[in-house]
């Protein structure tokens, strides 16, 4: 989300670089028990592997990891068969049993801010419920804490310091974050781009922090510079610049990715230039921006008109990147569902509820006056949205998974799952979710590099990073949160909690996600104890 205050906060970052006090805490160092590994060689055995390519499940199979590299992905047999010893790898320095689980690719999750002084997380809070969730990367749309604080724990966590997903820093277009002065010309798009690059940033989020960067001839340079530098571009267009640039016209320019919405429906007007607003619309009230956003798809081309279908086309020729966010604005459709899901009592800090609570100036609480009939607009909204990048995808459209979570009722990692149900309700077929959260994410994030993914598919060559659950996520994606699925057991006639992620292994090193979790509802125990 576009962060409230974000010029305040921004200002509080260049403080920090200054007296070099974090505006959040660091993760602390990774303690003894935390993580195992890697090992000289780790054998996952008998498991059944969805490879995240989109193929469906395999197994029996076993896994070999050498280091923090997957070496061997081997089929030993037939399912309800016995496994024959001699057509196994050997010499495992240590073994997993993995008879009854499943094993992906660890997830990325490409829209993912580190919390903050606004939500009062830690990063450790933060870390551990990603990890908790089997997401081992995270693009971090902005770096919000600051280009040093993102790269701190950024190269921490490359080493494996801390128990912490890998992060890559896309950093904000906005003059608070560089010394060099306002983003006001070409000239300075190209400076500001060169600084980013050379403080070891991986890519830019363009927004309009208080400056023009979608004037065109900015946009233009921002990207240039960016593709010669081989820095990724996103962008979260808001209403203050899509009267002046929409995604398509972004993309031409040769922007690579678009998070959350904004500009698409823009980019689908037949019979406006500039959204219907009210006359007494104001973009810093955002009860007025959320709730007109909810009426704005219907404004745009319906679907399967030649429009739609014209736009669609160019996007999918372009190559274009779409991180639609879907679970950051279902709120917006079911206040009630989202304020009042099961995981907020044990894994939510009492402080982080307290950014959530309607407030004028609290990005995202803008429940001053939700009515019935904003969630029907926004149910509406979100069938019309769903339906495009349902058929992008199916047109042979890179879809990637992103959460944004940290606000609006939504919690780090649990809500990364609910995208994923809100991808298989948008029209995906689970294994396209998978494929979507795993390889897509791998791919879009190399793709400006040049090289090829490292990680992203249970494939020999590849960086272990995978996710290990005893449950069938194809059957049900709510096995993967961390309060698992709910089934009744016909055996014992008693209801039961089934899954929950049970390994996430980063580069090599096995994490316990229920101990992981078990130190999130710790460190929110004593939040609401000092209260
Ligand atoms: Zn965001």
């Amino acid at each position: 989300m576009l962060k409230r205050g974000l010029l305040i906060l921004l200002l509080a970052t260049a403080a920090f670089a200054q007296n070099d006090e974090p505006q959040q805490p660091y993760a602390p160092n990774r303690r003894a028990g935390e993580g195992e590994g890697p090992f000289k060689r780790l054998i996952i055995r008998g498991a059944t592997v969805i490879d995240g390519t989109g193929a469906p499940p395999m197994g029996p199979m076993d896994v070999v990891i050498e280091g923090n590299r997957i070496v061997e992905v081997r089929s030993v047999g037939y399912p309800k068969v016995e496994i024959d010893p001699a057509r196994r790898p050997k010499d495992a320095e240590r073994e997993i049993d993995g008879s009854k689980m499943y094993v992906l690719p660890g997830f990325v999750d490409m829209h993912g801010h580190a919390g903050g002084t606004e939500q009062g997380t830690t990063a450790e809070y933060v870390f551990k419920l990603w990890m908790a969730h089997g997401i081992t990367t995270v693009r971090d749309p902005g770096s919000g804490n600051g280009v040093e604080w993102t790269m701190h724990e950024r190269d921490r966590s490359a080493k494996n310091e801390i128990v912490a997903p890998r992060i890559v820093p896309y950093i904000f277009t906005g003059s608070s974050m560089w010394d060099g002065g306002a983003i006001n010309s070409p000239e300075q798009a190209r400076k500001f781009v060169q600084s980013v690059a050379k403080r070891g940033g991986a890519g830019l989020k363009i927004i309009g922090a208080g400056d023009p960067v979608y004037d065109p001839e900015i946009l233009a340079a921002l990207i240039d510079e960016a593709k010669k530098l081989k820095l990724g571009t996103t962008t979260h267009l808001s209403q203050m610049g899509v009267a002046r640039m929409n995604i398509l016209q972004a993309a031409r320019l040769g922007l690579g990715c678009m998070e959350h919405w904004y500009g698409l429906p823009e980019s689908l007007f037949t019979d406006r230039t500039i959204q219907d607003y009210p006359v007494d619309y104001n973009y810093s009230d955002e009860s007025h921006r959320f709730g007109q956003a909810g009426r704005l798809w219907k404004q745009a081309a319906p679907p399967d008109s030649a429009k739609w279908n014209a736009v669609m086309d160019e996007l999918l020729k372009l190559g274009f990147t779409i991180d639609p966010t879907f679970t950051i604005y279902e709120a917006s459709r079911d206040l009630s569902r989202t304020m009042n899901a099961e995981w907020h009592d044990r894994y939510t800090l009492p402080s982080l509820w307290e950014w959530y609570e309607p407030s004028r100036k609290a990005h995202g609480a803008y429940w001053f006056d939700w009515t019935t009939a904003d969630e029907i607009e926004w149910k509406n909204n979100f069938r019309l949205w769903m339906a495009f990048v349902n058929e992008y995808k199916n047109r042979g459209g890179r879809v990637t998974t992103g959460s944004d979570s940290g606000y609006i009722y939504k919690l780090y990692g649990f809500d990364y799952i609910r995208e994923l149900e809100l991808l298989q309700e948008a029209g995906f077929h689970p294994l396209e979710v998978i494929r979507s959260a795993t390889m897509n994410g791998a791919e879009a994030l190399a793709a400006p590099t040049g090289k090829r993914p490292e990680f992203g598919l249970v494939r020999p060559g590849m960086l272990a990073d995978l996710v290990l659950v005893d449950e069938n996520p194809l059957h049900n994606l709510k096995v993967l949160y961390g309060t698992g699925a709910i089934h009744l057991n016909d055996t014992t006639g008693k209801v039961e909690r089934i899954g929950g992620v049970k390994y996430v292994v980063k580069d090599g090193i096995v994490y316990d996600a229920k101990k992981l979790l078990a130190d999130v509802e710790r460190i929110v125990a004593e939040q609401k104890g000092v209260r």
